[in-house]
């Protein structure tokens, strides 16, 4: 499942980093911003951070997903165009399109909380 391991790595990230700001460092939030051209459910990607961040410092944070729409540039017209998926076409029939928003997945903040 490809969730899973995005949200692996983004468990570790956060973990790692909250570890670096002391042992008891907890993390209470994170915010994720997901491309809707990254082929990733955000349904999905809750459920699986539930099982990820369990036994870690994560555990118990909230998770908000912020969804960025998937922007392209058509390198024959040069117009900005909205794609919903990958390997879309431009109005002006052509595919040589450039993903300019949608393809990300990354932590946009994280709250860090030091248990006493
Ligand atoms: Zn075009």
């Amino acid at each position: 499942m490809h969730e899973l391991s995005l949200m692996q790595s983004v468990v570790d990230i956060c973990a790692a980093r909250a570890a670096e700001q002391g042992a008891d460092a907890r993390v209470t939030h994170i915010t994720l911003e997901v491309g809707l051209l990254a082929a990733v459910l955000p349904d999905s990607l809750r459920f699986c951070f539930e099982v990820c961040a369990k036994d870690t410092r994560l555990e118990g944070a909230g998770l908000e997903i912020i969804e960025i729409p998937g922007r392209a540039r058509c390198l024959d017209c040069a117009s900005e165009v909205s794609v919903t998926q990958l390997y879309d076409t431009c109005e002006c029939g052509s595919f040589k399109l450039v993903v300019i928003t949608g393809e990300e997945l990354k932590i946009k903040q994280m709250e860090v909380e030091q248990c006493a």
